[in-house]
């Protein structure tokens, strides 16, 4: 009786999501009525559709990917009758949107709540210059727009959230997962589980690459012929502090966009593929089916490029397995806490506030005659960042080299002490006071505490602290003019 609940509850949730977008489409087709005729494409269309299926500027536009074999004719009519959503308007989404827009899929949404900064547009290459600080979306559907005025673009000005990924994911066929966070990602596979819709998940960081094909094909929860979710792969979220973003990691223009890329490849085949007796292939001699599969690209290695086969749907797995906890009800209701379940990802303080110096306290400080009470500064920020710019003075001390040093908690003696520690700090008996700056003021505290786990504070007699907020507060509360990276 449990499958019989577990299916009709699975049906329920299809009605459901059916009927919002039959809500949607009579909308749509009212509107439609309400407007006059206008466009040149409608007039094309009124007198060519007869006759043949693609207006003639489509089968111009198309044919280069229409005559391979793959694709042809009816793989061209597949993309336009297909409606894909690309969460994320950033180094994946844009690329991922110029190509299927290229490629004339009939309607594509974006969702992203973010506007165009300077910092995006080396890789977010839909962006231009001209469009900082304007909606994401509206600047990427302003771009497609004059690449391919067939397509319908549907931009949602929004932050994905529980409430409302199930309504906008009904109208569409597949789901590209183009976000940067762990949260995201568990409630775009939640959703996408619960609709039926497959997704393409990719991420980039550095100069390496990761692109999945989840939920595909996508069956009900518990039918374990279906594809493995985003939760079956990662079934518990990494930990908040070890998840680097692009700002503080970075990230290699031509890394990101080749997975977004890829990611629209991988679509064009889902939607162009021929299902025959359950299975999909690309033509029909069943070759080139999909596999789930981990792909891994990383540009600095030797093959650049390697496939690991997925495992099969975890069975306890609590959004595709065949008890699943995550409904349709649990994510409108919010019971579902996707931040709190990944971690908090707000700003750490360790320290207390004796133990922290205003970037403009530290400058005071440093303009003071009496020359003791400046002490040193050791900045943390990895190297290459060091060597972008740094504060006259300070020493490198990168973070990374911290960590790995294994010398433990064992106080410090001039003979035995971390390769990372600079000779001139090292000296036990002096009091001259250890300033620690960082790029936001969080790796800095963790350095703070290493200094003082290895005694260096000398019992409190030692100022050891860090500059509040970074270099990002020097330059807001010091110098604007030092660079902003
Ligand atoms: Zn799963």
């Amino acid at each position: 009786m449990g499958d019989k609940e577990q299916l009709r509850k699975q049906l329920e949730d299809q009605i459901a999501a059916t009927e919002l977008r039959l809500g949607q489409l009579k909308q749509e087709l009212a509107d439609l009525d309400a407007q006059q005729p206008t466009s040149h494409t409608n007039t094309e269309s009124a007198i060519g559709s007869t006759e043949w299926p693609l207006l003639q500027d489509e089968y111009r536009r198309y044919g280069r990917q229409m005559i391979v074999e793959q694709i042809g004719l009816a793989g061209q009519l597949k993309l336009r009758n297909s409606a894909v959503l690309i969460v994320g308007a950033g180094g994946l989404g844009c690329p991922a949107a110029l190509y299927l827009a290229g490629a004339g899929v009939g309607r594509l949404g974006i969702v992203d709540g973010d506007e165009v900064e300077s910092s995006n547009l080396h890789r977010q290459v839909l962006h231009r210059t001209k469009n900082t600080g304007k909606y994401k979306v509206d600047s990427a559907i302003q771009y497609l727009q004059e690449l391919n005025p067939h397509p319908t673009y549907i931009p949602f000005r929004t932050q994905l959230s529980s409430q409302n990924a199930p309504e906008i994911f009904a109208d569409f066929d597949i789901i590209l997962d183009c976000t940067d966070n762990p949260a995201t990602r568990y409630l775009i596979s939640d959703t996408a589980v619960i609709l039926g819709k497959p997704i393409v998940s990719a991420s980039a960081l550095r100069t390496e690459g990761q692109l999945m094909i989840l939920n595909y094909p996508p069956r009900p929860p518990g039918d374990k012929s279906g594809g493995p979710c985003y939760r079956c792969v990662f079934p518990k979220p990494p930990p908040a502090d070890s998840v680097t973003s692009c700002a503080d990691g970075g990230i290699i223009g031509p890394v990101v966009g080749m997975m977004g890329v890829m990611q629209t490849l991988e679509t064009i085949r889902v939607i162009t593929m021929v299902i025959e007796e359950g299975v999909a292939s690309v033509n029909k001699s069943g070759n080139s089916r999909i596999v789930p599969s981990l792909h891994l690209f990383s540009a600095y290695s030797m093959p650049p490029f390697r496939s690991i086969r997925l495992r099969p749907r975890r069975q306890n797995c609590s959004a595709c397995g065949t008890e699943p906890s995550i409904s349709i009800e649990t994510l409108r209701n919010g019971s579902m806490d996707y931040v709190q379940f990944c971690g908090s990802l707000n700003p750490v303080s360790d320290l207390t506030p004796d133990e922290r110096l205003s970037a403009a306290d530290y400058k005071s400080k440093l303009d003071t005659p009496s020359s003791d009470d400046k002490g040193v500064l050791l900045d943390v920020r990895e190297r290459v960042q060091y060597d972008i710019c740094a504060l006259p003075d300070s020493i490198s001390v990168p973070i990374s080299e911290v960590l790995r040093s294994s010398s433990g908690s064992s106080e410090v003696t001039i003979e035995k002490s971390p390769e990372w520690l600079p000779m001139n700090i090292i000296d036990l008996s002096s009091t001259t006071p250890i300033h620690v700056i960082c790029r936001q003021g969080n790796d800095s505290q963790v350095v703070v505490k290493k200094l003082k786990q290895l005694g260096l504070d000398q019992g409190g007699k030692r100022f050891i602290g860090d500059i509040k907020g970074g270099l990002d507060a020097w330059r807001r509360d010091v110098d604007p003019q030092f660079p902003d990276y």
